[in-house]
């Protein structure tokens, strides 16, 4: 991503009047208007979104892709076309690579378990670096456990940047997959994946890309990009919980076994054996997140309209003025300062624990989250139990990350 680029575009960007948008965003909290700075951990969703999921429940209700009456023609046409919504925003050759899941915790343990254990066996190495969450940390040990795999882990730096160095010298004779965040949910850190890609597959080896943080804070590409696989979650994008997305390249997808069996992903089932639905209904067992899918394709609707490069302007924008004043803030460190960050602001005060700063915040209507953010192994790098972290949506504005160091400053009078 190239943050310069999309300078031009930040100058109107209407977050005020997008604010409105979004009914939560109107109610107070302990009686003090809500600064919603947890857009990491989930975003909240804009009226479009809501509406589109009761609507479908409203108007549409019925299970899909089995029905022949008119209900089930009409949710299966609303569900298809939110594939085609989620194709379009990644710029995905077709539906077919696009897999319905339940968020980026399932698609990475869906080509763990099922790309993993039909490529890997002992020996073999999964290279993963020291940032990641344990989303993409966990599915491979446990497919290591499994296949007598080893994890590799290309280190950070005290910016929170990977060290690149040891990522290319950790591409080995017996690398097998690469899996890495495009953005560090804990640090903020922007990884060079595109780098990162041109390196493993220079060595034919492929590549997942974690997108959870990314999706909704930069253009994705994944033809550009060149990844095999690109995994996001709905609800960090606006949408609803328990929907997300795999895409997988075709030819990775045809060849790779279903991971779960059921309803849906078979072709024929007789008690001699079973043979499997085309693509990505081969990766699709039993009912979906019907509702969540639709909500999903209005959320990226309402991205579209609004322009994720204006999006990822304003964003870095408004971390460069959250980073000014934080970094005032007395006995205040920044962990994860690396050169391309997104919008996290990730910090600890000397002398207050993390969830202490969190619970003075949300008594002033500030919303933040403290602990380790799903990242332990970056805890433990950076020497701390906990971070407070700000993260950043298209709806924040100044006057949101004024209260944070308005309450920060209190805080600190107070304890310190
Ligand atoms: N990867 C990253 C970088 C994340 O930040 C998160 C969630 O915070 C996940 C994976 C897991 O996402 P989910 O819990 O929606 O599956």
């Amino acid at each position: 991503m190239n943050i310069a680029t999309y300078a031009a575009h930040r100058q109107d960007f209407p977050a005020a009047r997008l604010r409105a948008d979004f009914p939560i965003l109107q109610r107070s909290v302990r009686g003090h208007p809500l600064a919603y700075l947890d857009n990491a951990a989930t975003t909240q969703k804009p009226q479009a979104v809501i509406d589109s999921e009761s609507a479908y429940y409203r108007e549409i209700n019925a299970n899909i892709h089995r029905g022949v009456h008119w209900l089930s023609e009409q949710a299966t046409l609303a569900h298809e076309n939110a594939r085609e919504r989620v194709r379009e925003f990644i710029n995905a050759r077709e539906t077919a690579e696009i897999v319905f899941v339940r968020g980026t915790t399932e698609a990475i343990n869906l080509v763990a378990q099922s790309y993993g254990r039909a490529n890997l066996g002992p020996g073999d190495e999964i290279l993963i670096t020291g940032l990641e969450h344990h989303s993409n940390i966990v599915p491979w040990q446990l497919l290591c456990q499994q296949t007598g795999a080893v994890l590799k882990v290309a280190e950070i730096d005290d910016t929170g940047t990977v060290r690149m160095e040891q990522f290319e010298r950790l591409l080995g004779e017996r690398t097998r997959l690469v899996a890495v965040a495009h953005v560090s949910n804990a640090l903020g850190t922007i990884n060079p994946v595109r780098e990162m890609i041109d390196l493993a597959h220079a060595r034919g080896v492929p590549v997942l890309v974690d997108g959870a943080q990314a999706v909704a804070h930069t253009p994705v590409d994944v033809q550009a990009l060149g990844c095999d696989f690109y995994a996001f979650s709905g609800h960090k994008l606006y949408a609803p919980t328990g929907i997300g997305v795999l895409y997988g390249r075709r030819a990775l997808l045809e060849a790779m076994p279903p991971w779960q069996g059921g309803g849906d992903m078979i072709r024929t089932v007789s008690f001699q054996g079973s043979t499997w639905n085309d693509l990505p209904h081969k990766f699709e067992a039993g009912t979906p997140h019907i509702a969540g899918a639709i909500g999903l394709g209005a959320a990226i609707t309402y991205m579209q309209q609004v322009g994720v490069h204006n999006v990822a302007a304003y964003e870095h924008e408004l971390l460069d003025y959250g980073t000014q004043l934080l970094t005032q803030i007395p006995g205040l460190r920044m962990i994860g300062t690396a050169q391309n960050k997104a919008g996290i602001l990730s910090f600890v005060v000397d002398g207050l624990h993390a969830h202490d700063l969190g619970t003075v915040l949300d008594s002033q209507g500030v919303a933040i989250r403290a602990g380790h953010h799903c990242a332990m192994p970056v805890m433990e790098y950076f020497g701390v139990p906990a971070t407070a972290r700000a993260s950043l949506a298209l709806y924040n504005t100044r006057e949101d990350l004024d209260r944070l160091a308005q309450a920060l400053h209190q805080a600190v009078e107070m304890f310190c």
